[in-house]
């Protein structure tokens, strides 16, 4: 297991010493012990970077993009490793990190390998006796900042696309969770990826992501992360006006109108709250159930939720593992105390587990709230297994709930009239809408949010928008004097 810094194509030891423990939150057990990077560490890095980055651009793209391909087939072969990574780093059960966490990242990769020599420049009609051609430049050197929700999967969302359009990178994971892109480090080095081209510096966020965010030779930063964290990179950018990419919390609407299909509403919103323990930014963790069919609605969801199988991430039986980490365990435990302080009622959970096996663990019970829209619960991000239920009399009531937080990331609705159906999605302040389902994504679709959930898109078209520049050159084809030079 690799626990060094990546710099330059190598695993080395952090400038400063310092080392951080990672910890298995099925049991807060340590793992292992990581270079701690330092700011003097992301200068390496960026450096190493820069040195890669005139080699890296002009490229043939389709050998670029060889790359990525490769790099996809290698973490398929090694996805046994990389699950059992995740799950002992993250608390994600195995089930879900075979089913999704690794497929997902082997998708990624494999879709952006693909798009490489493909994202196309444009040449608009312009004066008679002008060629205007329009090529995509990569920007240069970026700094990536992922959180510890995802940290497999976000790894590839940031490091793909950056690479196909020709970007060095310098990747920061979250300290919590270094251990699977350290991984997929170590698979770029096998499968031929340059030195320098991509470097990662596990590190503190006051530290080594400050550092990144500030850095005067970083074109531009991409952060997925708290909408508290996403301000300060935006301060923190300011120095040298680099870009910035801002993928930030969220506070998911799910709405059920009385014409649902009810056994699906059901299954969908549990999917859209209680997978990956509710650590999703796109969660659906704001249930606004049409007043007709709430009994019959709350009656199958909390039975469905007192049936999640908490367990031991590692057993293939478990469907929900523990939080990523005490702290986290705490907040989340917390806001099950404001909802109760607040005259909320719990339908559900509200509590961590009595059972011993679990007691050494950062788990929480599924939880089912009923509170106010305006209520601190409805409002705040809590991002764990925790879900709010209101309930709606017409449209216009329920999309005025959804639209009443500051956040618009995902957004899910279910109903049967198709007129209803494109009118809220038309309606709803959200990045994603899912009609009839929840949580769907795809590498070929951008995924984003509006409002404090931030700005740019990761993912498809959009987000190779948003690792190149437009440069506009202009070719006199008859070298006859401009036109406006003419006397
Ligand atoms: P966080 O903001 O605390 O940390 C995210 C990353 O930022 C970590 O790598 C951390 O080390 C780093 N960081 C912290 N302080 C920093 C600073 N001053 N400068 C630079 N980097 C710094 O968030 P978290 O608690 O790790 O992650 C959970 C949050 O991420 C939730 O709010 C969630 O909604 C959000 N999220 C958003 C998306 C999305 O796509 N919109 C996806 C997943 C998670």
């Amino acid at each position: 297991m690799q626990t060094q810094l990546f710099i330059n194509g190598e695993f080395a030891p952090s400038s400063g010493g310092g080392i951080i423990p990672v910890l298995n939150p099925f049991d807060n057990s340590e793992i292992c012990q990581i270079s701690e990077a330092v700011a003097e560490d992301v200068d390496r890095a960026v450096e190493a970077a820069k040195a890669a980055f005139p080699a890296w651009s002009r490229m043939d793209p389709s050998a670029r993009g060889w790359l990525l391909l490769k790099l996809a087939d290698a973490i398929e072969e090694n996805a046994e490793e990389l699950i059992t990574l995740e799950a002992t780093d993250t608390g994600h059960p195995v089930r879900d990190a075979r089913k999704l966490d690794v497929p997902r990242t082997a998708a990624c990769f494999r879709y952006f390998g693909g798009m490489a020599d493909k994202f196309e420049g444009f040449l608009p009609p312009v004066y008679p006796g002008f060629i205007n051609y329009v090529q995509r430049e990569p920007v240069g050197v970026v700094g990536q900042i992922v959180p510890w929700n995802f940290p497999l999967m976000f790894t590839s969302w940031k490091m793909a696309p950056a690479l196909a359009a020709g970007n060095c990178i310098v990747i920061k994971p979250a300290e919590l969770t270094p251990l699977t892109t350290l991984r997929i480090a170590e698979l770029m080095q096998e499968v031929g990826v340059p030195a320098g081209v991509v470097n990662v510096v596990p590190g503190y966020g006051h530290t080594a992501g400050a550092r990144l965010a500030e850095h005067p030779d970083i074109a531009k930063i991409a952060f997925t992360g708290s909408t508290a964290t996403g301000r300060r990179i935006v301060e923190a950018s300011a120095g040298n006006l680099k870009k910035v990419q801002l993928e930030l919390g969220g506070k998911g609407p799910n709405i059920v109108f009385e014409d649902a299909n009810i056994r699906a509403a059901i299954g969908g919103s549990a999917w859209a709250i209680f997978h990956n323990q509710g650590q999703a930014c796109i969660a659906g963790s704001r249930l606004v159930i049409h007043e007709d069919r709430v009994d019959e609605f709350l009656d199958g969801f909390v039975k469905l939720a007192e049936s999640i199988r908490l367990g031991n991430p590692l057993d293939p039986e478990t469907e929900m593992g523990p939080l990523t980490s005490k702290q986290h365990q705490e907040r989340v435990l917390h806001f099950c105390g404001v909802a109760k302080d607040e005259g909320g009622e719990v339908l559900t959970g509200g509590k961590a587990p009595d059972r011993d096996e679990l007691a050494k663990g950062c788990f929480v019970e599924p939880t089912v709230v009923a509170a106010k829209p305006t209520d601190t619960v409805s409002q705040e991000e809590v991002f764990g297994p925790f879900v709010t239920v209101t309930t709606f009399k017409d449209d216009d009531e329920a999309l005025a709930i959804a639209n009443g937080v500051k956040y618009g990331l995902g957004s899910g609705l279910w109903t049967q009239n198709l007129s209803r159906a494109h009118k809220m999605a038309r309606d709803i302040h959200a990045g994603m809408v899912w009609i009839n389902s929840y949580k769907v994504v795809h590498p070929g679709s951008p995924f984003g949010g509006v409002g404090e959930s931030g700005y740019g898109r990761e993912m498809g078209f959009e987000v190779m928008r948003e690792y190149t520049q437009p440069k506009s050159v202009w070719v006199n084809v008859d070298a006859q004097v401009p036109p406006h030079y003419e006397r």
